[in-house]
């Protein structure tokens, strides 16, 4: 008998499980070795010491019920152990025939902690469903969710989440139905689908687009039983996305429509930006500099890392900035481009240098508008001056008519008087011509300042022409002077005073004749385009010096001696072709040669 005590001491040393034997009086008479590792030895103490730690009996002792022959099975944890136990309790009949509890204690701690940890990130996962920000669904093949979490409810407008799980997903869900065909199509093609663009609608209808993230539920066969996935709502993202574009739009369209050339390179000087003004400006398209030409070969040799050096030094405010800087860049085809340069360096968010951008103002249409408005402002002066001296020539002629009409006919009526026998009367006569003299070159002032109103109409200038040069050809030929024409087939018609027109001609030749006392070649030429027609009068004559050739269309303005003029014929030409909408040009180089060139705006085409 006590051999077989000894054997099942021996077994129970054995065994993985804490074995004890409590006795009677609740004194612990064996523990085993694990049960000694666990608590200590505690042979001969009272159980409630060594198992529960306490110094009464427990109040939920089961010894008693044990001594009365149950069996017991509890879970407990020691606190001295450190370990969850799960207890089994059976009464034990001793030799001496009394009854003893036999208590085993399997050690169930990790068991335990794994199925807490379960438990746990069971309650984590369902926490983080429910509260995370997108919609998260669990949805079964034939289109129903099975599951979905608050976010989904409220991003769909749904009052509850028991309304949303009976929707029918592709009629209820998907904007279009096709698009949950697609997303099965692919989900189960792939096992997954990632942030699939489709477009939901709200329980009021509103369609809402959405990414849609998602993959394959299955069966331990295998079997495809549902999907799971996520759906963010991209409202606000698109929303961002349109405003982001068009302010985008908007920048580039001031930026591609700025009249000055802006251009950006990074900090390598790759061309990265370059406007239309930029490529009407220096002749390079955009695509062919973009990403491709380097910003320093606009600028001339040195010139680049000038501006870098000034951009980068000055105070602290103004560091990184350079305003209208006198610049000239280098066109495509090798000319230069004249203006001001706005630059400054662009930093990114940590304050590193990212690229350089150039706003050039070309000045090329300024100096020119200057210019211009310098020409105007000299042929206004010019009208001005030649308007007072008409206003003034026409009072002097006004007012010396009369008298000298009056001296003209005393002179008539003495020289009837006198027999053309004497003498005086030669003197006379000289005294009348004179006097007609004096009055022809009155009736020149009057035209001059007030051009006869005769009716425009009309007129073939090479007509006109001819009619003038054949009536003078005698004349010029007399003069040594070989005329040569050089008429326009074909050439409009000019509204205009024929006379006078005529008297601008006939003036033209005179002037030509007189710079060729010795002989030459008087050069007539008509041409027209579109708009005006243009007529040469040049001549092989002594020329015009610089100094008078501003002057010579100043009235009274003659270098001729008294005899041959009084410079008045090219005021009143002048006048007569301003009348008419046209201008006078004239070149000339001294002993070799003048040319008037009059310009007339074309009336009608001839047919
Ligand atoms: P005028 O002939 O009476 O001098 P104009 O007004 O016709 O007056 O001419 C003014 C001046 O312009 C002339 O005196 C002359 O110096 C100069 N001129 C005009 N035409 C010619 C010409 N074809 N060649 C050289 N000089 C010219």
């Amino acid at each position: 008998m006590k051999d077989d005590l000894q054997r099942l001491i021996t077994i129970f040393d054995l065994m993985a499980d804490g074995v004890c034997l409590i006795n009677k009086d609740l004194t612990i008479e064996y523990m085993n070795s694990v049960m000694v590792k666990d608590f200590g030895d505690g042979v001969g103490h009272r159980c409630h010491h060594i198992l529960e730690d306490r110094s009464e009996i427990c109040h939920r002792c089961t010894a008693t019920k044990v001594f009365n022959g149950e069996k017991l099975r509890r879970e407990m944890y020691s606190r001295r152990a450190h370990k969850f136990y799960d207890i089994v309790e059976v009464p034990f009949v001793n030799e001496d025939g009394t009854t003893a509890k036999l208590s085993i204690y399997r050690d169930v701690s990790a068991k335990k902690r794994q199925e807490e940890r379960l438990k746990a990130s069971k309650e984590q996962y369902r926490d983080l469903f429910e509260h995370v920000g997108c919609g998260v669904f669990i949805s079964s093949k034939e289109g129903k969710f099975l599951d979905a979490n608050h976010a989904l409810q409220q991003m769909l407008g749904y009052p509850s989440r028991e309304e949303l799980l009976k929707i029918d997903l592709p009629n209820d869900l998907y904007l279009r139905p096709e698009d949950r065909l697609k997303f099965i199509e692919t989900i189960e093609r792939e096992g997954s689908v990632i942030n699939l663009e489709v477009e939901f609608k709200k329980k009021d209808g509103t369609p809402i687009p959405v990414l849609l993230t998602g993959h394959v539920r299955y069966d331990s066969k295998g079997k495809v039983i549902g999907y799971e996935g996520i759906n963010v709502d991209q409202t606000q993202t698109k929303q961002m996305e349109r405003e982001i574009r068009k302010t985008n739009d908007f920048l580039n369209n001031i930026i591609h429509n700025s009249p000055n050339a802006i251009m950006a390179a990074d900090m390598r000087g790759t061309i990265i930006l370059w406007n239309q003004a930029a490529e009407e400006i220096l002749g390079y398209k955009t695509e062919d500099v973009v990403g491709k030409l380097n910003i320093t070969k606009v600028y001339p040799e040195g010139m680049a890392k000038k501006v870098m050096g000034k951009l980068r030094q000055g105070n602290v405010r103004r560091k990184g900035r350079l305003k209208f800087y006198p610049v000239v860049l280098l066109k495509k085809d090798g000319q230069i481009a004249e203006g001001n340069l706005s630059a400054s360096i662009v930093n990114d968010l940590n304050g590193k240098e990212m690229a350089t951008v150039g706003i050039f103002m070309d000045l090329k249409e300024r100096l020119e508008m200057e210019r211009r408005l310098k020409t105007t402002q000299e042929q206004l002066l010019q009208s001005e001056k030649l308007a007072a001296m008409g206003r003034l020539t026409s009072q002097i002629a006004h007012e010396l008519n009369n008298p000298l009409y009056g001296i003209m006919n005393t002179l008539e009526l003495m020289k009837t008087e006198i027999s053309p026998a004497n003498n005086r009367r030669k003197i006379l006569e000289m005294a009348l011509s004179e006097t007609v003299r004096l009055s022809e070159l009155l009736h020149k002032m009057l035209t001059f300042s007030k051009p006869d109103q005769k009716e425009k109409q009309p007129v073939d200038i090479n007509t006109i022409l001819d009619e003038i040069l054949l009536l003078h050809e005698k004349q010029f030929r007399e003069n040594n002077i070989i005329i040569s024409t050089e008429l326009a087939a074909e050439l409009p018609s000019v509204l205009a005073s024929k006379n006078q027109l005529r008297q601008v001609f006939l003036n033209m030749f005179k002037n030509a004749g007189d710079a060729m006392p010795d002989g030459g070649t008087l050069t007539v030429r008509t041409a027209a385009d579109d708009r005006e027609i243009t007529i040469d009068i040049a001549d092989t004559g002594i020329g015009i010096k610089e100094e008078n050739i501003n002057n010579i269309f100043e009235a009274f303005f003659t270098t001729k001696s008294s005899v041959k003029g009084v410079g008045l014929g090219l005021s009143v030409c002048y006048g007569f072709i301003v009348e008419h909408g046209g201008d006078i040009q004239v070149t000339s180089e001294l002993g070799t040669g003048t040319c008037f060139t009059i310009t007339l705006p074309a009336y009608a085409h001839p047919h």
